[in-house]
């Protein structure tokens, strides 16, 4: 089991679909594994396959934190089939480092997937655990949270990465 590497925006893989897993072999529970470390060690709530750069529909999630009530859920192939309700929730995401925003979201959706053994698997969701899932399946299309932000918004963290950016070259050099 390791610790991977977090993609950052605007790493091109985070803007790409993700492809179904056809097959859950030892490889995919090795990525699985591997995904909760990475969740864990970057006390995230949840992680998207394509965040590690792996291009497959891979998704972790663990809100204990935000609702003890919850656990770990791990979801091959997730799917939303139901929504309800909408909100502005408040989010970050591993890939977009210093982006707090409040994002539009539904309140409760119902998801089903195929759990780490191949079995289907169904979730509904409430708050904090919704939104989860509603952002890392984006990340599995290729959405990431600044694509659910007004445009003026996005234009302001681009603005701000891209002053970063110069700043650590600048330092490096
Ligand atoms: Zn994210």
């Amino acid at each position: 089991m390791s610790v991977l590497e977090i993609l950052k925006y605007p790493h091109p893989l985070l803007k790409k679909r993700s492809k179904p897993v056809e097959r859950i072999d030892e490889e995919i529970k090795r990525l699985i594994h591997d995904m909760m470390d990475t969740m864990y060690d970057a006390e995230g709530i949840g992680l998207a396959a394509c965040q590690v750069g792996d291009p497959r529909r891979v998704i972790v999630i663990d809100v204990s934190p935000a609702d003890p009530a919850q656990s770990l859920l791990v979801m091959v192939n997730p799917e939303i089939i139901s929504e309800e309700g909408e909100t502005d929730h408040e989010e970050g995401c591993l890939s977009v480092p210093d982006c707090l925003e409040k994002v539009k979201r539904r309140e409760r959706v119902r998801a089903r997937g195929l759990s780490p053994d191949g079995k289907a698997v169904g979730v509904e969701g409430e708050g904090i655990l919704a939104f989860a899932l509603q952002h890392e399946i984006d990340h599995l299309n290729g959405v990431l949270i600044l694509d659910r932000l007004s445009g003026l918004k996005r234009e302001i963290y681009r603005k701000k990465l891209k002053k970063k950016l110069m700043k650590e070259k600048e330092e490096q050099s």
